[in-house]
């Protein structure tokens, strides 16, 4: 039985791990994080392309329940006004629309499936350096620790060792000039947001936020900031954010203020993305996910992306005599979907910067109703949302 090692306990590597074990491969996960609780997170949208992933391995349903359906999203200017209400998911089709869970709800689902199909997770293994020749490659660990398989898989996220390892000139990710800050929340007396989550272009920032049946609210802003380093921006506490969100918010209508003022679990991630990496797989070596496409939150399709392409790898690792074959299939599957995904979050990103001056403010909460009316209908990016995998059919994989 072939084997692969796959580097990464994000999102893509437990889906990777479990397609390919359907696909009659062993697997071996590896995550640089000491334990599972360690992964934290805000929450995310789990988009109807990504749902229908995680259909295929049996965990939509359970998602779905432990998570707020949104297949609707409300528009509303900083004045208050109602702009309009697009849907979340492919238009006409509201109902297969997305559903927002906690980051953890995410992991603990796909970690739970990996345990129930006797996968185990090697945890604190961080990646260093590959070696490769004509038997197999060789992952080695920080802590000295090595593996061996035929092919190795690298979902090791936006800061990727396996994409510098394919590519020593490979991009770097870009930065989108916005922080995306979050949290959690309760205010008394605040109503339930059932099947929509709230935008506000406030007067001098971009705030999103829904209200769960039992009242928890979820929410974000995205204030621009220069690029922080990375680690810096960990450091900085959530007091130190929300102070600041207070301040930036403070003119926002009703519940902006509230939800600040009772926010708790403050998490702050500068936005990046890839729009573009030359190279996504080299020998028996392949990237996938955030690692080869990051793409910014703004679209809420980079897990589900990351989704779509384990299902399409470990198809085409079936289905290809050889792996080379079967990495350039993924390849050509992947990339224009992928990179599409990317130039579009980032033109979402670009309407989330402050208006500028009061007459801009005026202008787009003029113009925004009349182009949200005609994207209410507007079946555009419906194959975003409408893709599937036919996953129990042999891939075509000639050239
Ligand atoms: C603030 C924010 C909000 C977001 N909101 C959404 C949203 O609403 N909807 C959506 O679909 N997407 C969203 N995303 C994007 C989404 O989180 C990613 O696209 C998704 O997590 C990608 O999955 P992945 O498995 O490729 O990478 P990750 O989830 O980043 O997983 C990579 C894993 O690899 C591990 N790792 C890294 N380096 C090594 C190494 N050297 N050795 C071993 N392990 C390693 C990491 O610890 C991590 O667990 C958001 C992202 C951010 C930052």
């Amino acid at each position: 039985m072939p084997k692969a090692l796959i580097i990464g306990g994000g999102v893509a590597g437990p889906a990777t791990a479990l397609f390919l074990q359907k696909a009659g491969w062993d697997v071996a996960l590896f995550e640089a994080r000491p334990h599972p609780e360690a992964h934290g997170g805000l929450f995310l949208n789990v988009a109807t392309n990504g749902l229908a992933v995680l259909d295929l391995l049996g965990l939509r349903d359970k998602l779905v329940a432990l998570g707020h359906r949104s297949p609707y999203m409300q528009m509303w200017s900083g004045r208050d006004r109602l702009l309009g209400t697009v849907p979340n998911g492919p238009a006409g089709d509201p109902e297969r629309g997305s559903v927002v869970v906690r980051r953890d709800q995410l992991h603990t689902v796909l970690r739970e499936a990996l345990v129930e199909n006797g996968l185990d997770t090697t945890w604190g293994a961080r990646l260093e350096r590959i070696d490769e020749d004509a038997h197999g490659v060789t992952a080695h660990f920080a802590d000295g620790t090595s593996a061996t398989g035929d092919v190795l898989i690298g979902c090791d996220g936006v800061g990727s060792v396996t994409r510098r390892w394919i590519d020593p000139a490979a991009p770097d990710p870009q930065y989108s000039g916005l922080l995306s800050v979050g949290g959690f929340s309760r205010v008394p007396g605040l109503e339930p947001t059932p099947r929509l989550q709230r935008m506000i272009f406030g007067a001098r920032g971009f705030f999103g936020y829904l209200v769960r049946e039992d009242g928890e609210v979820y929410w974000f802003a995205n204030p621009t900031s220069p690029e922080p380093d990375r680690a810096a921006s960990r450091r900085i506490p959530g007091d130190a954010w929300l102070a600041e969100l207070r301040e930036l918010h403070a003119d926002d209508p009703y519940p902006v203020p509230q939800i600040l003022d009772a926010a708790t679990e403050v998490g702050a991630y500068p936005i990046y993305d890839l729009p573009h990496v030359p190279h996504w797989h080299r020998g028996r070596v392949v990237v996938t996910g955030d690692a080869v496409h990051a793409t910014s939150p703004n679209a809420g399709q980079g897990a589900s992306l990351a989704l779509e392409d384990a299902a399409i790898l470990a198809r085409s690792l079936r289905d290809a005599s050889t792996y080379a074959r079967a990495f350039e299939a993924y390849e050509q599957q992947r990339r224009p979907r992928a990179e599409e995904v990317v130039k579009y979050s980032r033109a979402i990103g670009r309407q989330k910067a402050p208006g500028g001056s009061r007459f801009a403010v005026a202008m787009r909460d003029l113009m925004l109703p009349l182009f949200l009316r005609s994207a209410t209908k507007n079946t555009r990016n419906n194959h975003l949302y409408n893709h599937t995998i036919a996953w129990d059919e042999t891939a075509r994989l000639d050239p």
